[in-house]
C-alpha cells in the first residue's frame, strides 16, 4: 500500500496491515459505511500505535479500548460512521472535541488540510501532541484546554466531532459551525444520542437524531469564559 507517512519499523507491521483490513471489511463496509475515502483512512490509520502498548493486539478488535484517565478510543466502526457523516471534502477545516489518543484526529487529516483538536486532560494531550508529531500528522493541531469555548481563532469550521457527550448541545460549538457545515456529537447522561446538525446557506439548523450510543461524559463547561475564549 502507498503511504506518506512514515510508520516505524515493526515485524508486526504486515501483519497489523491484515488485522486493519480485516477490520474495515467486516466491521466497517459491511455494516454500511460506503464512502471510498473514509474506508481508505480507516485502513491507512494504524490505530495500535494509539492505543496502550499492552493492548497493541486488541487494536482492531470491534470494541472501544481504555487509554487511561477513564477515558477510552471509540469502537472502529463508531469513528468511521461519524466522519462518513461529516462528508469531508479535502480543503476542509475540521475542529475536534476530545482529542484523547488522537486516533480520531489522524483519521481526519486523512481526509482534510487541517484538523484542529482540543483536549481537557493535560497528559493526555501531550501524549496525543508528541504521538501525532512522532508519527507526521502535520496536518493536525491539538491544545490542552477545555472544548467547550471552541476554537475561536480558527472558527469557522466545516465541520465539528465531538468525542465526549455534553448533557446539552454547547451553542459556542453551534456558532463556530460554518455554514453548509456540518456537525455530530452524542448528547445526553444516561440516554445518549448521536446527533447531526446541519448548517445551510441562511443560517438556520437543522437536527438529526442517527443512533444511540455510549461515550464518555465531556467536563468542563468554561460557562465563565467570555465568547472568544481569551483569558
Ligand atoms: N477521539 C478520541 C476519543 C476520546 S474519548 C480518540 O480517537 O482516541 C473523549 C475525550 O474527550 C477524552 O480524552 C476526554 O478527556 C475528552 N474531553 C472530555 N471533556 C472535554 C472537554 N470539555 N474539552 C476537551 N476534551 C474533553
Amino acid at each position: 500500500m502507498e503511504s506518506n507517512t512514515p510508520q516505524p519499523e515493526s515485524p508486526f507491521e504486515e501483519q497489523f496491515r491484515r488485522l486493519r483490513e480485516q477490520m474495515v471489511l467486516v466491521q466497517i463496509e459491511e455494516r454500511g459505511v460506503r464512502d471510498k475515502r473514509v474506508l481508505q483512512a480507516m485502513r491507512k490509520t494504524p490505530r495500535h500505535l494509539f492505543v496502550p502498548d499492552e493492548y497493541k493486539m486488541l487494536a482492531y478488535r470491534d470494541h472501544p479500548l481504555a487509554i487511561g484517565f477513564e477515558q477510552t478510543i471509540s469502537q472502529p466502526y463508531i469513528v468511521a460512521y461519524m466522519t462518513e457523516q461529516l462528508q469531508l471534502a479535502p480543503g476542509d477545516k475540521v475542529l475536534e472535541i476530545g482529542t484523547g489518543s488522537g486516533y480520531q484526529a489522524a483519521v481526519l487529516a486523512e481526509l482534510v488540510d487541517q484538523v484542529y483538536s482540543i483536549e481537557i486532560i493535560e497528559p493526555l494531550c501531550r501524549q496525543a501532541q508528541d504521538r501525532l508529531k512522532r508519527l507526521h500528522y502535520d496536518r493536525v493541531s491539538v491544545r490542552c484546554g477545555d472544548g467547550y469555548v471552541g476554537w475561536p481563532e480558527a472558527a469557522p469550521f466545516d465541520a465539528i466531532i465531538l468525542t465526549a457527550a455534553p448533557a446539552s448541545i454547547p451553542e459556542t460549538l453551534v456558532a463556530q459551525l460554518a455554514v453548509n457545515g456540518r456537525m455530530i456529537l452524542p448528547v445526553g447522561e444516561e440516554r445518549q444520542e448521536l446527533v447531526l446538525i446541519e448548517k445551510s446557506a441562511d443560517g438556520s439548523l437543522h437536527h438529526h437524531t442517527l443512533l444511540p450510543v455510549r461515550f464518555v461524559p465531556m467536563t468542563g463547561g468554561s460557562h465563565s469564559l467570555p465568547e472568544d475564549g481569551k483569558k
